[in-house]
C-alpha cells in the first residue's frame, strides 16, 4: 500500500499524515506494509517525518526537478514506479495537488480513480471507499476491485491526525527522477504568501458569514470571532458574489469543500449547495434570524437571532473565558 505526501517546500500538510493514519488501518487488514512516496528537493526530514507519522518504509526522489512538487515530474515518477512495482493500493490527499498527480496516473495506469473518500474499509482484499455523492445528501460506497492499483483520494480532515512516534525506523529508498528539467513543461516563477490568514481547508474552527451580514462591513464581527477561536473566516456564494469577501473564502459546491471540527453559519440560509461544501463538519452552529431556515435542519445547536447582537457577544464571552 503506497501513500502519496503532499508538501510545501519539505513541509507536509497535515491531510498528507492523515492519510498515513488511514493507510495503516488498512494496511492492517490487508496484511500489507505501508510505503511513504516523498518526492521533492531537500526533503530528508520529510522522508524521516513519514517514518514517524506510521510509514513502513519510504521510497524518496530528492532531486532539483522535483522542486514545486510540479505535477508532470511527480505523476511521470509514480507512474513508472507503479508499473514497475503494482502496489495494490495508492492513497493521496485530496488535496489540489494530490488530485492532480491522482488524476495524472490514473491515465498512464489505465486505471480508475475513487476520489474525495471519507471512510475506508476492507473487505475480502478490496477497499470500499465512502464517498459523499449529489451534494452530500446521500453517502456512496465504492470499490474498484480489478483496478490494479485502486487509487484513492481522500477528503482533508476526514481522517484523524495520527500521533507522531517519538521512535521510529524503517528503509528509506532513493529513486532517480524519469523526467529531465527539459522535459517538465511548467516553471513555478514566485509564490505570493498571504499573510495571517488560516487556510480554510486546514482549519480546524470555521466562522462563514452570508447574505445575511449585509455588506463588505457585516464580515467584522465575523473575522472578530474567528480570531477569538483560532479559526478561518468562511462565505456562502451569495456574500462573494455580491464583492463583499474574495472568492477564496467561499464555501460549497462551487468553492471549498471543509471538514472543520466545529463550523460556524452566521446569516447563511443553508442552500444545498453551501451544504455540500460544509455538512461533514463534525459540529455545525447555525445563527440565524429566521428560525424555519433549512440550516438549522443540518445544525448541531442552532441560535435564532439577529448575527449583529449574537456574535460579538460569542466573542467577548471566548474571548474572555480563552484569556485572549
Ligand atoms: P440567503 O439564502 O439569502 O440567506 C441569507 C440568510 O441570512 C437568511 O436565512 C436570513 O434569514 C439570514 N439573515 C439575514 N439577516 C440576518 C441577521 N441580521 N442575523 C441573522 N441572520 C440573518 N452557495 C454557496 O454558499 N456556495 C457554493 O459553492 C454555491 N455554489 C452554487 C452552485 C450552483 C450551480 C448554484 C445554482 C448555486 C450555488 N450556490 C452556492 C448558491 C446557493 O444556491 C445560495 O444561493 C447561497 O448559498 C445563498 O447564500 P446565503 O445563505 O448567504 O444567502
Amino acid at each position: 500500500m503506497w501513500v502519496y505526501v503532499d508538501h510545501f517546500n519539505g513541509e507536509a500538510l497535515t491531510a498528507s499524515w492523515e492519510v498515513l493514519g488511514a493507510a495503516k488501518m488498512v494496511a492492517s487488514k490487508l496484511d500489507a506494509v505501508v510505503l511513504a512516496l516523498v518526492f521533492g528537493h531537500d526533503v530528508g526530514g520529510l522522508s524521516q517525518e513519514a517514518l514517524h507519522y506510521g510509514a513502513d518504509e519510504v521510497i524518496l526522489c530528492d532531486d532539483p526537478t522535483m522542486s514545486d512538487s510540479r505535477v508532470e515530474a511527480c505523476a511521470a515518477l509514480l507512474s513508472k514506479l507503479a508499473s514497475d512495482a503494482c502496489p495494490a493500493v495508492i492513497l493521496a490527499p485530496g488535496t489540489t495537488r494530490g488530485s492532480d498527480v491522482t488524476a495524472m496516473i490514473s491515465i498512464d495506469l489505465e486505471t480508475s480513480a475513487v476520489v474525495d473518500g471519507i471512510g475506508l474499509n476492507v473487505d475480502d482484499g478490496v477497499v470500499h471507499v465512502t464517498r459523499p455523492v449529489y451534494a452530500g445528501k446521500l453517502h456512496s460506497t465504492v470499490s474498484a476491485p480489478r483496478a490494479l492499483p485502486q487509487l484513492i483520494t481522500l477528503r482533508p480532515r476526514a481522517f484523524p491526525k495520527p500521533n507522531r512516534l517519538t521512535n521510529a525506523s524503517g528503509e528509506i529508498n532513493n529513486v532517480a527522477p524519469v523526467l529531465a528539467e527539459n522535459e517538465i513543461m511548467v516553471k513555478i516563477t514566485n509564490y505570493d504568501t498571504v499573510v495571517g490568514q488560516v487556510s480554510l481547508t486546514d482549519a480546524s474552527i470555521i466562522v462563514s458569514g452570508g447574505r445575511g451580514v449585509g455588506g463588505p462591513d457585516g464580515f467584522e464581527p465575523i473575522r472578530h470571532l474567528a480570531k477569538a477561536l483560532g479559526g478561518a473566516t468562511g462565505a456562502s456564494r451569495a456574500a462573494v458574489d455580491a464583492g463583499w469577501i474574495p472568492y477564496e473564502h467561499q464555501v460549497g459546491q462551487t468553492g471549498k469543500t471543509v471538514s472543520p471540527d466545529l463550523y460556524i453559519a452566521c446569516g447563511i440560509s443553508g442552500a444545498i449547495q453551501h451544504q455540500a461544501g460544509m455538512r461533514t463538519s463534525k459540529v455545525i452552529v447555525a445563527i440565524n434570524k429566521d428560525q424555519d431556515a433549512p440550516i438549522f435542519r443540518l445544525a448541531n445547536y442552532g441560535i435564532v437571532g439577529d448575527l449583529f447582537k449574537v456574535v460579538p457577544a460569542l466573542t467577548q464571552e471566548f474571548t474572555k473565558r480563552l484569556g485572549k
